[in-house]
């Protein structure tokens, strides 16, 4: 090699490798730090990024190849986020050139140019101006809301699709000719529906507090900072993210918003847009990827100054940024299970101390991690302890299921309690994590249930649909009530969210009752159906799973029932009390908004467990307290870090051999971390696929990531690696 020739370390999207060395052509210029580059690899070619400009390589000058076609003129990913990503691939022990690749939109992946032209706006035609919106058929309700929409501005698919408006819909507008494209946007043509600055409300005491407490300890700088905004439900926390953004806005910097997957509702979007308009990009998985396209590459040129996303929205470019905003910060759906194993609210910290601006995560119940690193002085807390308006905070009574009888799943002081409420014109909710008409076909005589062929579980009744289905591998089969081994008629047992909506249609007839639930809305459209029938007050009973906990805004809700508390109590995962004490105050915060009061019921047959007894007060700040000394004791996070490795083969032996190995390869070097395994997992088949886990535990975080490396580099590529899948988890969510 001539000392004159110049190199490029290229990352490629490739298992198991970190990055690779080329040449570049002589008279070619070096490609900068952060494009994408094509470069030969193996018998074809790839897309990767060029991460460094080596003086010299380890690789022999015969066997050097020479980049192809460099794709971009100015770095694809800047560098503030190339180091946030680089710093991740190491942190979660993943190829650095899969998350390089993770992080860019899809067409960048294939090649395409970052100055494509972007998505086209529709504008209303002379004809749709003289539409009467009102004399639309029922069933053209999305054209209806495209007609009214697009009467103010133009609007992008994207954006119409926001309110939801699919593209079906604008298909039929355009072949009658009531809509048509529109000239291309230019920025400075942005805000025409900024919401005037006069609607804003008039922040509450507390409010101010924490926006001066922010303002206080930023100074002048907008250097790096963590705050824990810990507000009870309805407190107005995002009404302080919505002052903290205009303050960005007026500085000219953009600002991150990441909300949980179903926390992304339309309800939310409408809130943002009436108050930014123009400067919004809304990055998530459920819009189009042509869709996400143009968002990023608005919040790239620095034109959308408001990114708003789920998970993946961490990666968003932020070439002007000046906040990073995680609302429900403790939202499991942050965390990605599969491939890339990333916390997206970690991540978004690492950034912010990176982009040195403040961050703030909210939340009504703050994961321990966060709340730990508030009581250490780490992170500021402000504290939002007061909903707004004169509801107050709810009255929660436990109803005692030894002493009081139920039919499924409702006990009687509770369907007493619907009455009241329903008599009272309100809305109820009733919270029950455990979808489909029943948990169990059992047999009386051979005293058994039906099991999945593929799983160590049983098979849910779906009365309805006429099937059993497995919620764990989605098989299904046709109901047949007659038990397949002795012929006897067999039972559904227990209550599931389809069988308690039966049973409340057939105790209140009169009562317009919904399901909240992942089968009621797979379909697209249908999440955001009910959502608006609740809201609009077109439903007296929502009955739902998780899904009911996020972040909805429902202002005639004034019950809340909780049908079986019992679920979390006794979980053998160390994160089981705090998942049920955020759910059950989560939810319970959706009884009484407004200037309704509220009540929670509660159902459980442990009345006296001192979880319980935290959360009746609604107490979160007491529970967290209260955990945190067990998870000292336990040796749990956040006082330990983990590690998780998980293994799954079709035959048990497979998935224990390759842990054992792990667990040699470990032991020989493991120091002061702690290996805890191989061991099955408490359902241990799955899809028909044997699954262990075994664990890697220490104080310090910086001799568990050295492990796992020595660990990676003596079992990658063995024959016992090859025979099972398995992943390694930095930080695992679920034990
Ligand atoms: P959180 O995010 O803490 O659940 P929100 O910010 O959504 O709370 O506020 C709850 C309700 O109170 C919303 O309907 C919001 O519009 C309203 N709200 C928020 N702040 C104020 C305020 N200062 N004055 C009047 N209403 C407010
Ligand atoms: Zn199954």
């Amino acid at each position: 090699m001539s000392p004159r020739s110049k190199l490029v370390r290229v990352a490629v999207p490739v298992p198991l490798a970190d990055a690779f060395d080329y040449l570049v052509a002589a008279g070619d210029a070096l490609p900068p730090i952060g494009c994408r580059v094509r470069v030969p690899f193996g018998r074809g070619e790839r897309i990767g990024l060029v991460v460094d400009h080596p003086a010299t390589t380890d690789v022999a000058a015969a066997r050097l190849k020479t980049i192809g076609a460099v794709l971009d003129a100015a770095p694809a990913l800047g560098s503030e986020l190339l180091a946030s990503l680089r710093w991740a691939a190491e942190y979660y022990h993943h190829p650095v050139g899969a998350v390089l690749s993770h992080a860019l939109p899809g067409p960048l992946r294939e090649g395409r140019a970052i100055d494509e032209p972007p998505e086209p706006s529709w504008q209303l035609t002379e004809l749709g101006r003289g539409v009467d919106v009102a004399r639309l058929p029922r069933t053209a309700r999305q054209q209806a809301r495209a007609l009214i929409a697009l009467r103010e501005t133009a609007l992008t698919a994207s954006e119409l699709d926001a309110q939801d408006v699919a593209a079906p819909a604008l298909a039929r507008l355009e072949a009658k000719a009531w809509i048509e494209p529109a000239p291309p946007r230019t920025p400075a043509q942005a805000d025409p529906r900024r919401e005037p600055p006069g609607r804003e409300p008039e922040l509450t005491a507390d409010q101010r507090a924490a926006l001066d407490e922010i303002a206080a300890t930023q100074g002048t700088a907008n250097g790096f900072r963590a705050y824990l905004l810990h507000g009870v439900t309805g407190s107005g926390k995002t009404e302080v993210y919505l002052r903290l953004i205009a303050a960005q806005l007026a500085a000219g910097r953009q600002t991150l918003l990441l909300v949980p997957e179903i926390g992304l509702t339309p309800q939310l979007v409408r809130r943002l847009r009436e108050r930014f308009g123009e400067e919004l990009a809304v990055l998530h998985s459920a819009v189009t990827e042509r869709q996400r396209f143009d968002a990023w590459r608005r919040a790239y040129r620095g034109d959308a100054r408001l990114v708003v996303g789920t998970r993946s929205a961490v990666f968003a470019p932020l070439p002007s940024a000046g906040l990073v905003i995680v609302d429900e910060e403790h939202d499991p759906s942050y965390k990605q299970q599969t491939g890339f194993r990333y916390s997206a609210r970690d991540l978004a910290v690492v950034r912010a101390q990176r982009l040195d601006v403040p961050v703030v995560l909210g939340s009504a119940t703050p994961s321990l991690e966060t709340f730990n690193n508030a009581l250490q002085g780490r992170y500021r807390k402000l504290t939002l302890p007061r909903r707004i308006g004169s509801a107050g905070s709810p009255s929660v009574r436990v109803v005692d299921l030894n002493l009081h009888a139920s039919r499924q799943a409702l006990s009687t002081p509770l369907v007493a309690a619907i009455g009241q409420h329903l008599t009272a014109g309100h809305q109820v909710l009733l919270f029950l994590n455990r979808r489909g008409f029943a948990p169990a076909l059992f047999c009386p005589t051979c005293k058994s249930a039906e099991q999945c062929r593929r799983c160590d579980a049983r098979m849910t009744v779906h009365a309805r649909a006429g099937v059993v289905r497995c919620h764990h591998c989605g098989a299904e089969r046709a109901l047949d009530w007659a038990c397949g081994t002795c012929g006897a008629e067999r039972i559904a047992v227990g209550a599931g969210t389809q069988r308690v909506g039966d049973e409340l249609a057939a105790l209140f007839p009169a009562a317009r009752i919904a399901r909240l639930d992942r089968d009621s809305t797979s379909r697209k459209g249908a999440l955001d159906a009910v959502l608006n029938d609740v809201e609009t007050g077109n439903v007296d009973i929502l009955v739902g799973t998780q899904m009911l906990t996020k972040g909805h805004d429902f202002p005639r809700v004034t019950l809340v029932g909780v049908l079986n508390a019992d679920q979390g109590l006794f979980g053998t995962d160390p994160r089981s009390h705090e998942r049920l004490a955020q759910t059950i105050l989560q939810v319970a915060g959706r009884a009484g908004r407004a200037d309704l009061p509220g009540e929670v019921v509660i159902q459980t047959h442990h009345p006296d467990h001192p979880l319980l007894a935290c959360l009746i007060d609604g107490d979160y700040t007491a529970f967290a307290t209260l955990a945190l000394t067990e998870r000292r004791e336990a040796a749990c996070p956040p006082f330990a870090h983990l590690a998780l490795w998980h293994a799954e083969a079709a035959r048990r032996e497979g998935a224990l051999a390759f842990l054992e190995q792990v667990r040699l390869a470990a032991d020989a070097q493991r120091g002061a971390v702690t290996v805890l395994g191989p061991a099955p997992l408490s359902m241990e088949r799955k899809g028909g696929r044997y699954r262990a886990q075994l664990l890697f535990r220490s104080a310090d975080r910086a001799p568990l990531h050295r492990l796992v490396d020595r660990t990676l580099l003596a079992v990658r590529g063995s024959p016992a690696a090859r025979r099972a899948r398995w992943s390694v988890d930095i930080d695992p969510l679920e034990i």
